[in-house]
């Protein structure tokens, strides 16, 4: 899937090369391409789409089976009724609304949101030239920080920052920065204030970071904010509790599962404080067990994304979008073998899953 969605990109010129991120490598992807090609995906499919849509409630039979969920349109309530509903909202929502066991990162503690933005105008040789091609910028970059908020000049609450040239001529793609809020509080975007306190505050941080790049980074003197992303970046928030749950030791043992739906090779990418925690996974792999999908009770529902069960170190990690992907085409197959077998999901082998992701040419 993962593949298939990349040549796709590519194909309509929304995929840059590979480029080195500390000890490993990352293709950047052009927004508006991305949507344009998963608006085709879907339409090739098959897929009812319903955009503009959020889910408000879930439908209940006896107590513990899920059949599937109500959502708010701008026409009024529509309900959809599924044989096995996926919870793939980030936020383990339905998982909630269904009353399954859910938890919140370490203790309530989740990795804090990040406004990205995309600064155009940047005289990229030069950039390059300069800093090299790693996209997490060196110690001359940190230090700088530092130092000029140490002068009182900026705000910059990240020091270790990663800037990504695009597939488009003078442009940089920016992730400074690190949302909290007013009084220096972490924000919980689970909470409605927390979420709009880091919309507001995330715009206002751009700002202070792109008066730094241009008063002081090569190849930016004449750069501008394009735009930000359409909403701030939130990395972690509910999952869903699991029959299984990757944990935080699985990640750097990198583990490997009789039950695997998934790899991953991402490093524990752990955003919190002045500088986010990078520990590498090197010429080695984890894998994601199916329990990881699989909601602890209750009947009908699986979930995929960033709400899997997972440890928040482990979550740090897995939540990456190649990843995402791959739990998400494991767990459609795994809907779509107990709606053809009428069996319950969470009984469905995962043998039986990877055999249908080989078929589809993952090597698993
Ligand atoms: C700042 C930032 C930078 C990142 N950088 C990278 C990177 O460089 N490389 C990388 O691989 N990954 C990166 N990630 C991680 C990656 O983007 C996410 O973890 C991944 O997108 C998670 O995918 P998801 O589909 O599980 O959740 P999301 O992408 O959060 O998608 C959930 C969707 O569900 C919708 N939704 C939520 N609740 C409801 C509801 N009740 N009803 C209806 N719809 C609902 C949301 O609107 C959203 O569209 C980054 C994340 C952040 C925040």
């Amino acid at each position: 899937m993962a593949d298939e969605f990349c040549t796709e990109l590519a194909r309509r010129g929304g995929l840059g090369p590979p480029v080195a991120y500390g000890k490993t490598w990352t293709r950047v992807h052009e927004p508006l391409a991305w949507r344009d090609t998963a608006d085709a995906l879907l339409a090739d499919a098959g897929v009812q789409v319903i955009y503009h849509a959020v889910a408000t409630g879930v439908l209940m039979e006896g107590g513990s089976r899920v059949e599937g969920a109500q959502i708010w349109t701008k026409q009024g309530v529509v309900t959809v009724r599924a044989d096995v509903t996926v919870d793939a909202s980030g936020d383990a929502d339905v998982v909630a609304m269904a009353g399954l066991d859910s938890f919140v990162g370490d203790q309530g503690r989740v990795q804090n949101p990040t406004m990205i933005f995309r600064m155009m105008g940047v005289d990229v040789s030069a950039f390059l030239g300069h800093y090299g091609s790693d996209t997490i910028m060196g110690e001359e970059v940190g230090a700088l920080i530092r130092r000029e908020n140490d002068a009182g000049n900026y705000a910059l609450p990240r020091s270790k920052i990663w800037l990504f040239t695009t597939t488009r001529p003078g442009e940089l793609l920016c992730n400074c920065t690190r949302i909290t809020a007013s009084d220096g509080r972490e924000l919980n975007p689970l909470f409605h204030r927390d979420f709009t306190e880091a919309e507001i505050n995330g715009r206002l941080q751009i700002r202070e970071y792109a008066r730094f790049f241009r008063d002081h980074l090569v190849g930016c003197a004449d750069a501008f904010i394009n735009d930000s992303a359409v909403q701030v970046g939130v990395r972690q928030t509910r999952q869903a509790e699991g029959v299984a749950k990757l944990m935080n030791k699985d990640i750097l043992a990198a583990r490997k599962f009789d039950s695997s739906i998934a790899r991953s090779a991402w490093p524990i990418e752990l955003h919190a404080g002045a500088k986010p925690k990078v520990e590498w996974l090197l010429d080695d792999y984890y894998e994601v067990p199916y329990e990881c999908f699989v909601p602890t009770q209750g009947e009908g529902l699986l979930v995929a994304g960033r709400c899997l069960s997972a440890e928040h170190e482990a979550v740090a990690s897995a939540r990456v979008t190649a990843q995402c992907f791959s739990y998400g085409q494991a767990v459609g197959h795994a809907a779509s073998i107990a709606v053809r077998d009428r069996l319950p999901a969470r009984s469905v082998d995962p043998a039986a899953i990877r055999s249908r992701l080989n078929n589809d040419g993952a090597h698993i």
